[in-house]
């Protein structure tokens, strides 16, 4: 394995790995040590890196598509190549258990692949244009550009596959990028800067700048950027949309994401899956399970199938092979959840298992008889929490998965089609899963939500559909 710790790891500006006057500190959230060093980008490293992905801009709409796809393939294999390596950067700064480490770095690799061979699909299409006679002797052709230079902002929580679905867009829909991670894993995206450098990008096309909330706003206000692309929390998604003055803005934001199950579901299947999605990486992914509305008659075994199986997780180590979950990424957030459940409980809402922290470790909890009003039913909990509730009319229950304020992604186990078809015209949602929990996500999926949780899609196709913007060519041939 490389060496990932000794010497601070240098920035990515403009295509060259350089220092910068102040450096920044990572700390393990298991184990409260630093881990890493960087630097943060301070304002010549800002405008180096910007300067150079605006004049980058004409080399990256030119890069033939066989050079976008050979990049992005040697990317993907870059990635598999550094697993271990990566693995345990994500186990050191995130807290990620190396097991939800390694599923994240194969689909990192696959992201990068998808966009590979989606930069062999760039749209474009003949447009028949005598639907009126002014349009006699001419026909018309529209092709795809990129939009410009693309500013990128990602979040803690997938430190290596949400910078991946910024990036591989980027580089397939022809488009200069500047990325700035989460200041608690940005070694993870740095790792994956020199993997990219390796498979030959153009010096300056990309840039990976770690930096505080306010060098990072910078990238939402500057008038150089063509296309903010977002990933985080809805506050701060909403505010930045504000502040982006003309450019686009593409937000990934926030979920509390529902599950539904019905009483002719797999029952056991459904707990399963259920306690996967409720507690997976200790519960912080925006389309975490966070409600489950279970058919009264099959409520009581329900819950039993989930407190069964919730019990055979492995807590502890991040950095152990066999942890199925681990810390929260700071004691700040793990301090929330447990008032918020202190909260729930003092209102009347009973606990079924949890409910105990020690440092950044939530202990896995479940909670059942809350009110609408409860933080840990209405807000995103961001947490190994999951509140279950009994539904005795189907209908009653899509209404409650919809009064809420996001809109991500929806769950629903059964087999009755008019059920499926019912959930999936009536949810307010991205997407809706059957018989899987509302936490599944395929990385070539249309991934995004209404409402709260944000405005535009991903998935490479999709997010390269941001990042393009079309141009027609009309001729007369008289
Ligand atoms: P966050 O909003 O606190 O931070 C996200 C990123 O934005 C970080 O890099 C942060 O430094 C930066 N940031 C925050 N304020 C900024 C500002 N004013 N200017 C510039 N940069 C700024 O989110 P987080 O705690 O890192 O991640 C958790 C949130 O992300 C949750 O709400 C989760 O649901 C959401 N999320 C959404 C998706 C999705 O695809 N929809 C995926 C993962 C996480």
């Amino acid at each position: 394995m490389a060496d990932i710790q000794q010497s601070p790891h240098p920035i990515y500006v403009a295509g060259e790995f350089k220092t910068a006057v102040d450096t920044l500190a990572v700390f393990s959230p298991y184990t409260q040590q630093c881990v890493f060093r960087t630097f943060t980008a301070g304002a010549d490293e800002y405008e180096a890196a910007v300067t150079a992905a605006c004049a980058a801009r004409r080399s990256m709409r030119d890069l033939p598509v066989y050079e976008r796809f050979r990049i992005l393939a040697e990317t993907a294999q870059g990635i598999l190549a550094h697993r271990d390596e990566l693995a345990v950067i994500m186990a050191r700064e995130a807290g990620k258990p190396l097991k939800t480490a390694n599923t994240e770095i194969e689909r990192a690799a696959q992201t990068f692949q998808t966009a590979a061979e989606e930069a062999k699909r760039l749209p474009g299409e003949v447009l028949s244009i005598d639907w009126h006679r002014s349009g006699l002797h001419k026909d018309a052709i529209v092709n795809y550009f990129p939009v410009g230079a693309v500013a990128a902002i990602t979040p803690f929580n997938f430190p290596l596959n949400l910078v991946a679905h910024k990036i591989a867009p980027a580089i397939a829909a022809g488009c200069p990028i500047v990325v700035k991670p989460a200041s608690k894993t940005p070694i993870t995206a740095l790792t994956l800067a020199k993997i990219i450098d390796r498979a030959g990008l153009p010096k300056g096309a990309l840039s990976v700048l770690p930096m505080d909330r306010a060098g990072g706003n910078r990238l939402v206000t500057d008038p150089r950027f063509a296309l903010l692309s977002f990933t985080g929390s809805a506050e701060n998604g909403w505010k930045m949309k504000q502040q982006a003055g003309k450019k686009k803005v593409l937000l990934e934001l926030g979920g509390n994401a529902a599950l539904i199950v019905s009483q002719d579901a797999d029952v056991a299947a459904a707990a399963a899956k259920a306690v996967e999605g409720g507690f997976t990486y200790a519960g912080q992914s925006c389309i975490h399970t966070q409600r489950i509305y279970v058919e009264r008659p099959v409520f009581e075994p329900f819950v039993s199938h989930f407190l069964d199986t919730m019990v055979k997780w492995v807590i502890g180590d991040p950095e152990k092979p066999d942890t199925d979950l681990s810390v929260m990424i700071s004691e700040r957030h793990a301090m929330r959840i447990e008032s918020w459940v202190k909260e729930a409980v003092a209102g009347g809402a009973t606990l079924l298992a949890g409910g105990t922290r020690q440092g950044c470790l939530y202990a896995p909890t479940v909670l059942t008889g809350v009110h609408r009003g409860m933080k840990v039913y209405a807000q995103e909990a961001f947490a190994p929490l999951v509140v279950i509730e009994p539904f005795t009319d189907f209908k009653v229950a899509v209404n409650a998965v919809n009064a809420s304020n996001f809109g991500l992604q929806a769950g629903l186990f059964t087999f009755d089609s008019r059920q499926i078809r019912y959930a999936f015209q009536n949810l307010d949602v991205g997407g809706v899963l059957v018989n899987e929990a509302p936490s599944f996500r395929a990385d070539h999926m249309p991934y995004g939500g209404v409402k709260d949780s944000g405005l535009g899609r991903e998935g490479p196709k999709y997010a390269m559909m941001e990042m393009l913007e079309p141009k027609i060519l009309v001729t007369d041939h008289r």
